[in-house]
Formats: C-alpha cells, sequence, structure tokens
C-alpha cells in the first residue's frame, strides 16, 4: 500500500525526523488560507501516489498566500503519470544548500532491510542509479541487530564532510529505519533530504510504501489508504476478498486456490497464451466472489476470453456453478467463458451449467488449450 507525501512525513516526524511543518488543502482558497498561517513563502505540492512530481509540475514555490492559491488551482485536478490530484500539501518554503538521496528498502535478494543513500539526490536521482551507480553508497541491515550507530555514520559520511551536519543526518538515518520499522513499511525515502545554508538537515520529501501483510497489526498505518488513488480493480478485489494481481495478455483466469492459480497461469503460457491476470477467489464458493471476480476481469478491456478452473474440495463445484451462473444474470457479460470445475459435486455443478448454456469440462489441460485457442482466435 501506497501512502501519499503528508502521511509519510507524521510517520518520519513521530520518529523524530527534522520535517517542516504541513498540512493539506482540497480546494484553491483552503491552500491560501494555510499559505498565510506560514507567511506566504511556501511549497504547493501535489499528493499523488506517483514519484516525479516535481518534473510534471506538481510541485510549485509560491512567494505569497494568493500566489499559493494560484498554483493549487492549477495543480488541483491535475493528472499525474494517470492519477488525479485531490490534494495538495502546503508547507514552508526552506532554503537549500545541498540535495541528497537517503532511503531503505526490502530487499529481496539479500533477505533485508537495505539503505541507499546518495549526495546527488533530487529530481535525477533515477538517472544517477541508471549512469553513475557509483555515486550511491549501499549498506545492508542486519533485522536481528537493526541498524548501528557506526553504520549509520558510515552512510552519512559518504554524504556530508561537515561533522556537524554528519552527525545530524547519521541520527536521521537511524531514525528513518525506525520509521521504516515500525510502520511495517517496505520502503521508505526521502529525496531530498537537505542542508540548509545555516547548516541544517531537513526531510522535505517523503515516500513510504507499506508491507500489505503489515496491515492488520497496524490499523493506524492501515487507515492512511487512500482508495481513490488505487486502481479500481484492486480496491474491488481487496474489498471483496480476493487476491489479484494484473498482469499484461489476454487469457482472464478465475481460479479457487493460489497454487492452482499459479498452476493455470503456466499452463495458460505453455500453450502459448498470456494470462490477463492473477486472480484466486479463495476457498469459499460465495456467488458474491464469483460476480467480483467476473466484474474485475471483465473491466481489462485487454482480456478476449475468462477462464475458470475450480478445483472443488471444500469449495462445492454446485455452488460455484451457481454462482457463474448468477454473475453472468447480473453483469452484461460479451466475452467467451470457458470452465472447468472438477471434486466435490461436480456433476450436480455440470448440470446447472449445462442447463444455464454453458460447456464445461473436467479436463484443466483441456480448457486451457480451449481458452488460449479462443483468446489466439480473437487476436
Ligand atoms: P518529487 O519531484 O515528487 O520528488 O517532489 P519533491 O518534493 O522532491 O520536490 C521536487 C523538487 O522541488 C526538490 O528536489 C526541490 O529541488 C524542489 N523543492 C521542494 N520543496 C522545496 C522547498 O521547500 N524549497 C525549495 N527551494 N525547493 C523545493
Ligand atoms: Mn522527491
Amino acid at each position: 500500500m501506497n501512502i501519499h507525501e503528508y502521511q509519510a512525513k507524521e510517520r518520519f516526524r513521530a520518529a523524530g525526523i527534522p520535517v517542516p511543518p504541513g498540512d493539506v488543502a482540497r480546494t484553491p482558497e483552503e491552500a491560501e488560507a494555510l499559505a498565510r498561517t506560514y507567511g506566504g513563502n511556501v511549497v504547493v505540492k501535489a499528493q499523488v501516489h506517483s514519484g516525479g512530481r516535481g518534473k510534471a509540475g506538481g510541485v510549485k514555490l509560491a512567494r505569497t498566500p494568493e500566489e499559493a492559491r494560484e498554483h493549487a488551482a492549477a495543480i488541483l485536478g491535475m493528472q499525474i503519470k494517470g492519477l488525479t490530484v485531490e490534494k495538495v500539501l502546503v508547507t514552508p518554503a526552506e532554503e537549500i544548500a545541498t540535495e541528497a538521496y537517503v532511503g531503505v528498502l526490502m530487499d529481496r535478494s539479500a533477505q533485508a532491510p537495505t539503505f541507499m543513500v546518495s549526495a546527488e539526490g533530487g529530481m535525477d536521482i533515477e538517472a544517477v542509479a541508471a549512469t553513475k551507480p557509483e555515486a550511491i553508497r549501499k549498506l545492508t541491515v542486519d533485522p536481528r541487530y537493526g541498524l548501528l550507530p557506526h553504520q549509520a555514520y558510515w552512510l552519512a559520511n559518504y554524504l556530508y564532510d561537515d561533522p556537524a551536519i554528519v552527525k545530524q543526518a547519521a541520527r536521521v538515518v537511524g531514525q528513518l529505519y525506525r520509521a521504516f520499522v515500525d510502520s511495517g513499511a517496505s520502503m521508505a525515502e526521502i529525496n531530498p533530504l537537505i542542508t540548509t545554508p545555516a547548516g541544517e538537515v531537513k526531510a522535505i520529501d517523503a515516500k513510504m510504501t507499506i508491507d500489505d501483510s503489515e496491515l492488520f497489526r497496524r490499523t493506524e498505518v492501515a487507515g492512511m489508504r487512500d482508495s481513490s488513488d488505487e486502481p479500481w480493480a484492486e480496491t474491488r478485489a481487496r474489498e471483496a476478498g480476493l487476491s489479484f494481481v494484473k498482469l499484461d495478455g489476454d487469457v482472464g483466469c478465475c481460479v479457487n486456490g493460489a497454487g492452482l492459480a499459479m498452476a493455470t497461469m503456466d499452463l495458460v503460457k505453455y500453450y502459448g497464451g498470456e494470462p490477463a491476470n492473477f486472480l484466486d477467489i479463495g476457498g469459499s464458493s460465495n456467488p458474491e466472489k464469483v460476480v467480483a471476480a467476473l466484474e474485475i476481469i471483465t473491466q481489462d478491456p485487454a482480456v478476449k476470453v475468462i477462464l475458470f478452473n475450480i478445483f472443488g474440495g471444500i469449495t462445492r463445484c454446485d455452488d460455484v456453478a451457481n454462482g457463474i451462473v448468477e454473475a453472468t444474470k447480473r453483469i452484461d457479460i460479451d466475452l467467451p467463458i470457458v470452465i472447468r470445475l472438477t471434486g466435490t459435486n461436480e456433476d450436480v455443478a455440470l448440470e446447472i451449467l449445462e442447463n444455464a448454456g454453458f460447456s464445461a469440462f473436467t479436463s484443466m489441460d483441456e480448457v486451457v488449450r480451449k481458452a488460449v485457442e479462443t483468446a489466439n482466435a480473437e487476436a
């Protein structure tokens, strides 16, 4: 789950990181009023789950409250990487001497949190990573001990020469690690971490991604979800209790059980097709889940065929068959649907489907071949 800059800044502040104050406005007038409370000299920043806002025109400096209102009017409603800006953060403008990058993310290959820092922070950090990887210092943290003070200094030393600034930055690095761990994050980033002409270190941007599996035990963080900034299909899937991952192919897959879902995707590829999604409707055969699954699959314009692959164990095939019939009554589906059901109450299920005009298979191999043929014929 992604959270907004203003929310990540709340977490950072709670961990002690020096972050300038700030507040969120939803209208130009609110932005003007906030700018006035901060003395007029502010930055107006688009709050969307996307980086690169500065380059997209979503971060603007204002000298007066009136100018803040004008910037907010321009930024609110703007599209950044397909997301509509509904909120702006208004924050006092800082004077910047240097901009560094400090980030920590869960590195799957190292199986541990890994820091990355660079003195060349700011809006071109992606270019630095691509063309000058030697300008980035990396450190993998042993999660049993956490980030040790000398490691924080080793990272901060890479960024600055002035010992007074190194000391402040080392503290920030340690606090960022705390915020990362305490929020159940998979990524936490400060870009830029600035120094001011007066020699102070401050975080003026904040980005954090929370591991979805951490949310159940962190209600405060879970409450930061902004569904309006998520793809519709993901919200629908989460609310219906489905595991869903969008992919790039054209065979829409609706399967019960994660293992069977993955085996189905493998077989689709084996026969020369491409799955449009991973979708696990889970162990229950609640027709509502089938309706949600079909809604999610059919709203993807790339899908050319819908493939059901159901193994009836505790799940009863007749329940799923009823769910399919019910769902196709409730939503208009123009796409071909191919179905394979096997296991508990399979006979009853096949009869229900036949009566409703569907032909169903019991062999997984046959149904997947049929689905891929259908998709490729449509292409
Ligand atoms: P991003 O482009 O989405 O990463 O947004 P940032 O918050 O990082 O802002 C982009 C750039 O705007 C920064 O790298 C700064 O150069 C500039 N900027 C942001 N806030 C301030 C500020 O308070 N004062 C000044 N002078 N520049 C700022
Ligand atoms: Mn940034």
